[in-house]
């Protein structure tokens, strides 16, 4: 498979066409960002993390029989996806308070839900990715009702695994964002990367935030928190 052109630079990734038109390469930068991009910084090491954990992540979904768009990694930072059209909504599941979810609602970090939660933002830089419902996804036909469903359902599917594949290694998965998209033939797959970047991990004895709160928070041990993860993982 040969790299072409650079396509899109992202905050986390490039991506760069191939000589196959249905696969792209995609290539882990080590640049931070957070706050909607406010905050810039590099994490040495973090792009050869997040493709390693976000392909084994993809690769024990797929077992699960969780569609990805994952083919096939080719360097430590590299890795081959097949070319989808991505569906802009960062989908987010929750199992436990955090984040925005606590500043919005009033509520301490750290309550357990009875039941995970699931929302949608509209993934659109210049208006910082607000916060939509489903009906609002329709009308701005960003998705169909299909897609939503398929996509919610999915998305609580991943959660299942990656919940109970955690506990297994120490950590307590609190939330996690997905991106998902279609590929040529309509088929609505798991995209993006599933990293410390993008999930909040914390560790089931001590609480100790294993994920880039370390980096948005400035809670120092940025780099050690990714490998302690990536070491977890991966053995
Ligand atoms: P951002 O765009 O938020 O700065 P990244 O730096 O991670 O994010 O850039 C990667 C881009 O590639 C994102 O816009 C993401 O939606 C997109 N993407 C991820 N997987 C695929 C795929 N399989 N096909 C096409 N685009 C993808
Ligand atoms: N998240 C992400 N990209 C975003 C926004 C959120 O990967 O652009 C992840 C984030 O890492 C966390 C989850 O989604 O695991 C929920 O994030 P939250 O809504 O609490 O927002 P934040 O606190 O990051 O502003």
């Amino acid at each position: 498979m040969e790299k072409k052109e650079m396509l899109y630079e992202g905050k986390a990734k490039r991506v760069y066409a191939t000589d196959n038109a249905e696969v792209l390469l995609v290539d882990y930068k080590d640049d931070a960002t957070a706050f909607n991009g406010l905050k810039k910084g590099t994490i040495s090491g973090k792009g050869v993390i997040n493709n390693r954990v976000t392909n084994f992540m993809m690769q024990i979904l797929e077992k699960e029989g969780v569609p990805t768009h994952f083919v096939k990694e080719i360097s430590e930072r590299e890795t081959l996806v097949k070319k989808v059209s991505i569906v802009p909504l960062e989908v987010i599941i929750r199992n436990i308070s955090a984040g925005s979810f606590a500043k919005r609602y009033g509520v301490e970090e750290g309550i357990v839900f009875a039941e995970p939660t699931i929302e949608f933002s509209y993934k659109n830089d210049d208006l910082g990715d607000p916060l939509i419902n489903s009906y609002h996804a329709l009308a701005l036909g960003i998705a169909t009702k299909e897609d939503i469903a398929t996509i919610t359902a999915m998305a609580f599917k991943v959660n299942e695994v990656m919940k109970k594949f955690f506990k297994g290694i120490g950590v307590d998965l609190v939330d996690f964002k997905l991106e998902f998209g279609k590929t040529s033939d309509g088929t609505i797959v798991l995209a993006d990367e599933i990293s410390p970047d993008t999930c909040r991990f914390w560790d089931s004895e001590t609480h100790e935030k294993l994920d880039k709160d370390r980096f948005r928070r400035d809670l120092g041990n940025v780099e050690d928190a990714y490998q302690e993860m990536m070491k977890r993982i991966m053995g």
